[in-house]
């Protein structure tokens, strides 16, 4: 059974839908919750929960920045070049312009965070089982 099944169900904010529209940009499931759509806005601010071994491909925010609230659950964060850090319910991590990185779960866990979005993201190639693997290694 993987930990932090709760999560799954939404933790604060609704989990929402499977995330169709970036699973080709995703590696496993994970599940999106729009929370703002208000036009005078222009930040993207979305729920996302990933199942367990999900995670995002390797992308840059262009052009913006981006702020993940970690709200459920354990995960990674990487940035190109730097060691991956363990997230738990309560961090806040900044991702600045033109940093390439990647965000998800840990292998045995849900996880859930808040992203605040601005910018144009671009999306690269997967982060592979050989490196992903490599992270609960440590
Ligand atoms: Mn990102």
């Amino acid at each position: 059974m993987a930990k932090n099944e709760d999560v799954k169900k939404g933790v604060i904010f609704s989990a929402g839908e499977k995330n169709e529209a970036y699973a080709k940009y995703f590696v496993g499931q994970s599940f999106l919750k729009n929370l703002v759509s208000d036009p005078a806005v222009n930040v993207g601010v979305g729920n996302v929960t990933f199942e367990p071994g999900c995670r995002n491909n390797w992308h840059i925010h262009h052009d913006g920045y981006q702020i993940l609230l970690v709200t459920g659950g354990e995960g990674w964060y990487q940035e190109e070049g730097q060691k991956a850090r363990k997230l738990h319910p309560g961090d806040v991590v900044v991702t600045h312009d033109g940093i390439k990185h990647w965000h998800g779960a840990t292998k045995d866990s849900w996880f859930s965070h808040i992203a605040i979005t601005a910018g144009k993201p671009e999306w690269l190639e997967a982060v592979t089982d050989e490196e992903y693997s490599k992270l609960e290694d440590r």
